[in-house]
């Protein structure tokens, strides 16, 4: 799936004339595109995810039960636990053979199955790179050649991508990125900042954002449990919040949020990312 409008023009254009749609991959893009689908009642709409929830690497599962429930209740069929293995059709496409055999009739596909960065140019170039990940980086946004930057999806931070960890693919991050490597192109002074990841998605006009870190281990912490409480009495009494941290220290990991408008919960996630980037214990994050 595309950003570009030429793009979204000629998607829009098909899908006026669809019966059938097949969104391969329910990550954030496809479960938006689902939801905004579903508001044309012509369409049937089916989202194919190949893990066994839609979303999982953003939220947790009971976050992910609840947004297929409300795109169920769009009218959204979901497969979860099988992959699009082949498009069939002879001059335009009529369907998507799953894995396990199963084919859905299709006269729209779109595939919202993610990104890999196109790291060819720099490989020719000889820039170290990452297969999935990149163009490696350091915190300046320097490349392996010291004359050479890499800003946005194309680029990786070299100690985020040699431990498997995700890097952001946001328009937000990727303007921090300019800033930094313009501020380092005559010398090297400016380090970009990690902050806090913030995601969310919309479905019609519910919200669901997920902040910092919600998907953690015992041995990922490194000093103790992580555990999820309900806080939407001292956090938002109008959302529902759900805060991530590690029993033994009190220390605060991340947050789920969902509610509406957008804005109300684009705030929340901004004070919750701000409590987490100062270190504010979850005993705390009522008087943050
Ligand atoms: C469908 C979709 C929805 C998204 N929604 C959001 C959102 O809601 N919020 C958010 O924060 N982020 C969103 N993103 C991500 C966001 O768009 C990107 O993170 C951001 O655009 C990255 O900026 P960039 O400059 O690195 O890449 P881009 O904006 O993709 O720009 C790269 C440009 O480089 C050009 N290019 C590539 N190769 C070459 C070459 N060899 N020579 C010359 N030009 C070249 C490309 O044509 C393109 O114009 C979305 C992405 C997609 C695909």
């Amino acid at each position: 799936m595309k950003k570009e409008l030429p793009y979204l023009k000629s998607l829009k254009e098909h899908l006026a004339r669809a019966r059938n749609v097949v969104i391969v991959g329910g990550g954030l893009n496809g479960v938006e595109l689902a939801a905004a689908c579903s508001a044309n009642h012509q369409l049937h709409i089916t989202l194919v995810e190949q893990l066994p929830r839609c979303l999982s690497g953003v939220f947790n599962d009971d976050t992910c039960i609840l947004i297929e429930e409300k795109l169920r209740r769009k009218g959204v069929a979901i497969i979860t636990g099988a992959a699009a293995e082949e498009l069939e059709g002879c001059h335009r496409v009529e369907g998507v053979r799953l894995t396990g055999g199963r084919t859905l009739p299709a006269d729209v596909v779109v595939l919202a199955t993610g990104i890999v960065p196109n790291t060819l140019l720099a490989r020719q170039a000889g820039l170290a790179t990452d297969e999935n990940a990149g163009i490696l980086v350091d915190e300046y946004m320097q490349t392996s050649a010291t004359d050479v930057f890499a800003i946005g999806d194309c680029a990786a931070q070299k100690f985020l991508a040699s431990t498997g960890g995700s890097l952001t693919r946001q328009a937000g991050p990727a303007g921090h990125e300019a800033r930094v490597a313009a501020a380092n192109l005559f010398g090297l002074k400016r380090a970009r900042e990690i902050t806090v990841k913030k995601i969310s998605v919309a479905i019609g006009d519910l919200v669901f954002g997920s902040v910092g870190l919600i998907k953690i281990s015992l041995a990922e912490t490194g000093t103790g449990m992580p555990t999820t409480a309900l806080a939407h009495d001292v956090i938002a009494k109008d959302l529902a919040v759900k805060v991530v941290y590690v029993r033994e220290t009190g220390a605060t990991l991340g947050a789920e949020v969902y509610g509406k408008p957008l804005i109300r919960v684009r705030e929340t996630m901004n004070n919750l990312a701000s409590a987490i980037e100062r270190q504010t214990p979850f005993a705390g994050l009522a008087l943050a």
